[in-house]
């Protein structure tokens, strides 16, 4: 087993999988949550999932788990790969931010 695929197992233990049971996309087509690209048919696939999610009693847990394991693919938590990829980046920002802000502070 890979570390990657250890702190994946990690992650979704302190997240917890209880909240798979509650999807809303149990029943669901996968491949809405999983096309194979950005553009074309795949933009109503992406809607039609997020529609989903919209409606979904779990999905701060579905992004929640999604962003601690860094999934790189599908709608998760009604976001897709690249919104997740920008709200992570922005995250990191804010953080770097606070960090430089408070770097010359004298306690
Ligand atoms: S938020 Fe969306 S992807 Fe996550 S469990 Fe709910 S319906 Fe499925």
């Amino acid at each position: 087993m890979v570390v990657a695929e250890l702190l994946s197992l990690r992650a979704e233990r302190s997240v917890g999988r209880d909240w798979r049971t509650s999807a809303a996309c149990r029943t669901a087509d996968p491949e809405l949550f999983f096309p194979v690209s950005s553009v074309g048919r795949a933009r109503d696939d992406i809607a039609q999932a997020k529609a989903v999610c919209g409606s979904c009693g779990v999905r701060r847990q579905c992004l929640q788990f999604a962003l601690a394991t860094h999934q790189m693919y599908g709608v998760w938590g009604g976001t897709t790969e690249e919104e997740r990829r920008v709200r992570v980046r922005e995250q990191r920002e804010r953080a770097r931010g606070g960090v430089r802000a408070g770097a010359g502070r004298s306690v």
